[in-house]
């Protein structure tokens, strides 16, 4: 089935390239980029295989069981906008680019100073010869890394200014999973490629990887009332799990559930909240105005600005970065005009 699967996908692949890419590339003398052309057809295709297949199965559940009717178009566009870029444009290639420059220079840095980390692999053997548990293996210690990225977007006040456009969406749907900054998208870039260069994760497996990780974090965005009952809840972060994490509902909604796919890291971490009837409102009251109604650009160019306010002590987002260390954290200064 697989088989058959990327069979049909390579055909198709290379008949795009052969009948509309190479003529053009042909017909200006570019044939010199013809590999890289191809390297990002294969992005742009994988990433449109994404989008139709989460589309596929969020939409019909969030017709079937809206927690939100008559949400606001306008503000939704936005967050597609983030979507087909994130997914079909420049940024999965930067990933790409990045992990295989973490790749080359760990390996460079590592085999000059003459120590090389054990793989996972070599502590446990038994994952070399049973290919899909090494698989799950690696599923399971990039989502730990996952949910303790996410929780540093909320404990440090520069982050935060990132995270925050994020959560500044008021009308959340599958659709608000890639609203995020790209700074903080090449942040998410380069840890999890330096993680999983350093725990010896398959250069042809972490796409594979990745796409797990994203279908589940798109899935658990739908504007949905959907939880996956007592023991589900537990196992698979659900659209209500998720929902909690946004909400502006208060008393114990923030700092809670930052898992990507598995709550069990939320339940270790004291930061989980089980409640299954609860599907609050979303959006953050204290972010600027740029976040919540501004489009892509506008967007972007105002997360620089916060960034760079927090780094120099000034930071306008919230007075606070939401989360578990709220009480831990020095008392920021006022919050900006
Ligand atoms: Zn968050
Ligand atoms: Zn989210």
């Amino acid at each position: 089935m697989w088989d058959w699967l990327s069979d049909k996908y390579d055909l198709l692949a290379t008949w795009i390239f052969e009948t509309a890419i190479q003529p053009v590339l042909y017909q200006f003398g570019l044939m010199d980029w013809a590999e890289d052309a191809f390297t990002w057809l294969d992005f742009f295709l994988f990433g449109l295989v994404q989008v139709a297949v989460v589309y596929a199965v969020c939409r019909p559940l969030e017709a079937w069981r809206p927690v939100e009717r008559g949400q606001d178009r306008r503000a939704i566009r936005t967050d597609v906008a983030y979507t087909l870029l994130t997914r079909l444009g420049v940024l999965p290639l930067l990933g790409f680019i990045l992990f295989f420059a973490a790749d080359t220079w760990l390996s460079g840095a590592l085999a000059d100073s003459g120590w090389i980390p054990p793989t996972l692999e070599e502590f446990f053997p038994i994952l070399r010869d049973i290919p899909w548990l090494a698989m799950l293996v690696y599923i399971v210690v990039l989502d730990f890394f996952e949910y303790w990225r996410h929780r540093f977007q909320h404990t440090f006040r520069w982050w935060w200014a990132l995270h925050s456009i994020h959560h500044a969406q008021k009308h959340m749907t599958f659709w608000t999973d890639d609203r995020n900054h790209v700074l903080d998208d090449v942040l998410q870039a380069a840890w999890l490629g330096a993680i999983a260069v350093l725990i010896g994760v398959p250069p042809g497996q972490f796409p594979v990887i990745l796409t797990v990780l994203r279908v589940a974090e798109t899935l658990s965005h739908a504007n949905t009332r959907i939880h996956f009952g007592w023991l589900g809840e537990r196992l698979v972060v659900s659209p209500r799990f998720h929902r909690l994490h946004h909400g502006v509902l208060g008393a114990g909604a923030t700092g809670k559930n930052y898992a990507v796919l598995l709550p069990v890291w939320d339940w270790i971490f004291g930061t989980a909240n089980f409640e299954r009837n609860r599907f609050p409102e979303t959006g953050d009251p204290e972010a600027p105005q740029a976040y919540v109604s501004g489009g892509w650009l506008r967007q972007q160019w105002e997360g620089f600005r916060q960034v760079a306010r927090a780094l120099v002590g000034r930071g306008e987002t919230g007075a606070l970065p939401p989360g578990p260390h709220q009480g831990a954290l020095p008392p920021g200064p006022p919050a900006g005009p």
